[in-house]
């Protein structure tokens, strides 16, 4: 069983108005609400690959109600911390092919739900071989809260994948105990770095050298349709991906994630942990649902990834 946690999920609000007018009222049909939030699209990936998966986080409210809702339509086991406070909707207007979003912030967390969603992980913790966290911090949370999330799985001895960015993904790698993995885009990792990473060899398996990936067992660097990077112990990888015909990469990364965390747990060869991986991220960018995959495609594409290793 994988455990996915996601600390800020939402629903998903996307409208579609071609002619979105400012100052004006905008009416919309085709509304699409889904249960959103990166630790949730991991979940379902790992659902359609038939692995047993159980997702946690914290959420509240209807907003928080419909969540539960949709994930149970999905037979995803969920067991939320269940706060007094709204969880939040974020909007999409797609209009003039652009995306506009809105973002509400969410629930602000208070001492009290951190101690109880502790106690729920802990207790989840007993029943999983591999955690997944995703996604930014609610308010309340400090930005070093997933350190303690690495620290309590590593004391089990489960491996955690973390996917997360800036002040949250830097605090978890100066830690003593470090994630077994972690999943960043190469935005991600210029942000990490200070610096601009190049997506060659050279400027990526420096960026990878640095201090901050040491203990880290895997690096795992996407790069969209270019594929991955990828650092695992001591060895650089680079993973080539075929020509698709993309609908819509978002949550490809979460696909990823999903895919890698299957891979992980089946204790396949590097090779293969890696090419699962990407064919989860490729599969999601196929359709125009967000954390799906048509299975039925797994094999073709797993077939089409190259991994090389790199001799430095
Ligand atoms: P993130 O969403 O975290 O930024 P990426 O965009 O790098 O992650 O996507 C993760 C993986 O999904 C890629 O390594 C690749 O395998 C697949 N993927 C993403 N976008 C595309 C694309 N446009 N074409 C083919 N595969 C893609």
């Amino acid at each position: 069983m994988i455990l996915t946690v996601t600390m800020n999920p939402s629903v998903d609000i996307s409208y579609p108005i071609p002619d979105f007018k400012l100052d004006d009222v905008n009416r919309v049909e085709g509304a699409r609400k889904t249960a959103g939030g990166k630790g949730l699209n991991v979940a379902r990936v790992i659902k359609q690959m038939g692995e047993g998966v159980v997702t946690t986080g914290v959420l509240g409210g209807t907003i928080g109600d419909f969540i539960i809702q949709e994930l149970s339509k999905d037979r995803i086991e969920n067991y939320f911390l269940k706060i007094s406070q709204e969880s939040r909707n974020c909007v999409a207007i797609l209009h003039d092919s652009k995306q506009t979003e809105i973002l509400e912030s969410g629930p602000t967390l208070t001492a009290e739900d951190v101690a109880a969603f502790l106690r729920k992980y802990e207790s989840l913790l007993t029943d999983v071989s591999l955690v997944t966290i995703s996604g930014s911090l609610p308010k309340g949370l400090p930005p070093g809260f997933y350190r303690e999330l690495v620290e309590r799985s590593h004391v089990r001895g489960i491996p955690i994948v973390v996917d997360t960015s800036g002040e949250s993904l830097r605090q978890v790698l100066v830690n003593e105990v470090k994630p077994f993995a972690i999943k960043p885009n190469i935005t991600e990792l210029s942000q990490l770095l200070g610096i601009n990473v190049e997506p060659g060899i050279e400027s990526l398996s420096q960026a990878l050298s640095n201090e901050y990936f040491q203990g880290v067992e895997w690096i795992v660097v996407s790069m969209g349709c270019s594929g991955a990077f990828v650092k695992n112990g001591q060895d650089f990888y680079q993973v080539t991906i075929p020509k698709i015909n993309v609908v819509n990469p978002v949550g490809s990364g979460d696909a990823t994630v999903a895919g890698f965390a299957v891979a992980v747990k089946h204790r396949q060869s590097v090779q293969a942990v890696l090419k699962t991986a990407m064919t989860t991220g490729i599969l999601n960018a196929m359709e125009d649902v967000t954390g799906y995959i048509n299975t039925a495609n797994f094999e073709s594409i797993f077939n089409q990834v190259k991994v090389k290793k790199i001799d430095l």
